[in-house]
């Protein structure tokens, strides 16, 4: 059985960006202060009772292929069973396909159906200004994104290369002016562009 991996962030953005993107400063400083920021907003929520750092990972299999998807879920409030995913305030739809499918693999792999929220964070002087965010107007349904990203991959396995998506990652990409994306993400959706 041949074996692969992918990370929730791959698979609710372009997998190629994903693999190909060059890593320059900007992305690096700009990943560093993201994380730091997490550290701080994640000790004061385990303060409060939330799991922090959750690790989900889920196994499929698809022509003698053992796939796993993993993550790790920022935060989860245990008492009002909900699933949170921290960002900044200028969130993105790739932000909400995110949690939409750690709270799919979430129920998976315990049978539990949590609610889904953000802690949108802002920066404010030295502090940072959180909002709790749980009354989305709009839910993904549950095994939305999940049954999303069994198509990726499907893509993914069949043709041994990881596929195109047009999404949010197509404004940072170098291909963009001559990229042929085989699926596209409309928000939540994900649409096939081409055979
Ligand atoms: S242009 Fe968009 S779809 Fe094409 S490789 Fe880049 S990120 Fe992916």
């Amino acid at each position: 059985m041949r074996e692969l991996e992918f990370t929730v962030w791959e698979l609710t953005g372009c997998p190629y960006f994903a693999k190909h993107k060059p890593v320059t400063k900007e992305g690096v400083i700009a990943f560093t202060v993201g994380a730091e920021r997490h550290k701080v907003i994640q000790e004061l929520l385990r303060r409060r009772g939330f799991i922090i750092e959750q690790a989900v990972n889920y196994y499929i299999t698809y022509k003698n292929t053992v796939v796993l998807i993993k993550g790790r879920i920022d935060a989860i409030d245990p008492v009002n069973k909900i699933i949170y995913e921290i960002k900044p305030a200028n969130l993105t739809m790739r932000g909400i396909r995110q949690l939409a499918l750690y709270r799919d693999l979430y129920y998976l792999d315990t049978k539990q159906v949590y609610d889904i929220g953000f802690i949108l964070y802002r920066k404010h002087g030295e502090t940072l200004r959180l909002s709790f965010i749980n009354n989305m107007l709009y839910k993904p349904r549950l095994l939305e994104m999940f049954n999303n990203v069994i198509e990726i991959i499907k893509h993914y396995i069949d043709r041994d290369e990881p596929p195109r998506v047009s999404c949010d990652d197509c404004k940072y990409c170098e291909l963009r002016s001559e990229c042929k994306p085989v699926l596209k993400y409309f928000g939540l959706n994900l649409v096939p562009l081409r055979k």
